[in-house]
């Protein structure tokens, strides 16, 4: 971990040892293709985070109060399977003590590492414009464009859930069908509504890992991100989503915020959807 790194995610003041929701942050682009910078965004979004009131009057949740703690950046100076293995190593830290990961990318593609942390078959709720199911892109299999491809083979077909979905090469949806993969479009949600969302997460049982792919949402809302696409689903979509989620999820990842594109709105929805997050998990309504 990088120690040089003092700026710490708003109220993550617990020590590791008592905390119950752990932060860290995984500057890396290395598979970007259309604007690289997400490296940048794990502190984009810890600047951003000191927006907002601890406490959170939906929920009745102060942030002060809860435990949580912001362990820093995986190293910079690393290759790519070196960074990826400290990815897998801290996210097995925090799941050994049996606490909530929180990464803050950095690309898609580290949710592959992160999840492979938790050494257990989770389910996925993964929030993306894009399928991500390429078996490789430009040479690469641990590409952001292939990280949804990765999961499945992990966890299964039947153990992931795509949502806010629109974009992706026609082998990438003939293999989603193929293989009975579940996913919602966007435009299938902004003109039905989340009910059948909705219903399918009600249906999921056991530990939840939620991957929030910043473009899944509409451009509007979230600008700054490496692969932008119109017509995307609203931050209150997403918000519903986490709502219904975080309460049995063992890991979230906020991925994709590309800085140097934001006037700062983008970076300012992830942390607030950090903190939602948090606040929902350790809320006593469970929605
Ligand atoms: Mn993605
Ligand atoms: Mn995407």
């Amino acid at each position: 971990m990088n120690a040089l790194n003092n700026l710490i995610f708003a109220d993550a003041t617990a020590l590791f040892e008592k905390a119950k929701f752990v932060i860290f942050g995984a500057p890396y682009d290395g598979t970007s293709c259309f604007r690289t910078g997400s490296r940048w965004a794990p502190n984009a979004i810890r600047e951003a985070s000191y927006n907002f009131e601890s406490f959170i009057a939906a929920y009745g949740v102060d942030l002060a109060e809860v435990p949580i703690c912001d362990i820093g950046d995986i190293n910079t100076g690393l290759d790519r399977e070196a960074f990826f293995r400290e990815v897998e190593e801290t996210g097995a830290k925090i799941a050994r003590d049996k606490k909530v990961s929180i990464m803050l990318g950095g690309e898609h593609s580290l949710t592959y590492p992160c999840f492979g942390g938790h050494r257990k078959k989770l389910k996925f709720v993964v929030l993306d414009a894009h399928l991500d199911l390429r078996n490789e892109y430009m040479g690469a299999k641990h590409s952001h464009a292939c990280v949804s491809r990765r999961v499945v083979e992990s966890v299964g077909n039947e153990n992931i859930i795509l949502i806010g979905i629109r974009s992706g090469a026609k082998e990438e949806y003939e293999f989603a069908e193929e293989n009975g993969i579940l996913y919602y479009s966007a435009d299938r949600i902004n003109s039905e509504g989340l009910d059948g969302v909705m219903r399918a997460l009600s249906g999921i049982r056991g530990d939840v890992y939620l991957s929030i792919d910043m473009d899944a949402m509409d451009p509007a809302y979230a600008p700054a991100v490496s692969t932008p696409e119109p017509f995307g689903i609203s931050p209150s979509h997403v918000r519903e989503i986490i709502q219904k989620v975080a309460p049995r999820a063992v890991a979230m990842d906020v991925l994709e915020i590309v800085p140097q594109y934001d006037s700062g709105n983008t970076a300012i929805l992830g942390a607030k959807l950090v903190r939602e997050f948090i606040a929902v998990a350790c809320s006593d309504k469970k929605l």
